[in-house]
């Protein structure tokens, strides 16, 4: 239980014994993302992992949920992560669920096969972050894959047995431009077939170069309007069923979570009620990432 820097889990991990296996994010290069700027990429030795491991054992005795961190531990060898997941299964015999970030790029250097065997050996839970489907957009901020490289890695954890949990930015495209991204990851997500997706809206980050953009005026984030806009455009859109469809992160304007197929009647009228300022909608300075 000795950690390196800040530890970042998605939400749903929230009750999940935090392990970190890699620190930082093997990319790191994304516009918006101030996550792991303070830290340099490396694998941890499997043996420090292996000693927490036997740490956690003694001090929680059993334990159900483990989250693999930093951001991107897919990328770690798949010869490492078996042992890990085997070490996780034998100390505590309740584990049921391990969950990992995957980025685009090193799930792509795995093969179909390394995936699998993950999944085989416990693996159970993988978050891609799509951000978006536009291409010019994934372009533009980074990511490192375009739409088909990002839908290709999203279809391999799931084809793996993965439970894919998918995450999209409102926003990212700035003032103007909101409903082509919009349209550009509706598409993306429904070709995908997560079985979550979290929508997230972009809070700019000092020491990120989309801050610098904005402070130098060459990105006008969208107002509250635009984004409802968004959310509006993706949830009378997906066609994904079941989706676990959540949009209550603290940076969202509008809570919004349930399955989409049951309640996208009731998420529209919540959205049409805040566009007409009939519905309160979470003040700016409250907002965070
Ligand atoms: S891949 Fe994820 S963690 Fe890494 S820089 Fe991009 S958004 Fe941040």
């Amino acid at each position: 239980m000795r950690y390196e820097g800040t530890i970042y889990r998605p939400p749903g991990e929230r009750h999940s014994y935090l392990l970190q296996a890699t620190v930082g994010c093997s990319h790191n290069a994304c516009t918006f993302c101030g996550m792991y700027k303070d830290k340099v990429f490396h694998v941890r030795p499997t043996a420090d992992i292996l000693e927490d491991i036997r740490m956690a054992k003694a001090y929680y005795g059993d334990l159900t949920r483990v989250f693999l961190c930093d951001g991107d531990a897919i990328g770690m060898p798949t010869e490492d992560l078996l042992r890990i997941l085997r070490a996780l299964y034998e100390a505590f015999p309740s584990l049921q669920k391990v969950g990992i970030y995957a980025g685009p790029c090193s799930t792509l250097r795995k093969t179909p096969e390394e995936l699998r065997a993950l999944r085989k050996a416990g693996l159970t839970r993988a978050y891609l972050g799509v951000e978006t489907g536009s291409d010019t957009l994934l372009r533009q901020i980074g990511k490192g894959v375009d739409g088909a490289q990002m839908l290709r890695a999203g279809v391999m954890l799931r084809e793996a047995g993965l439970d894919l949990w998918a995450m999209v930015l409102l926003g990212l495209a700035g003032s103007g431009a909101g409903l082509d991204h919009a349209g550009a990851t509706t598409e993306l997500i429904n070709r995908m077939k997560p079985r979550h997706l979290s929508l997230l809206t972009l809070v700019l980050e000092p020491g990120t170069r989309l801050y610098a953009d904005w402070r130098e005026g060459r990105f006008v984030p969208c107002g509250p309007e635009e984004i409802l806009e968004e959310v509006r455009y993706l949830v009378a859109n997906l066609t994904v069923d079941p989706l676990h469809f959540t949009c209550d992160h603290a940076s969202n304007y509008l809570p919004l979570k349930g399955t989409l197929s049951e309640e996208r009647e009731r998420f529209l009228a919540a959205i049409d009620a805040a566009l007409e300022g009939k519905r309160k909608i979470r003040p700016e300075f409250s907002r965070r990432v």
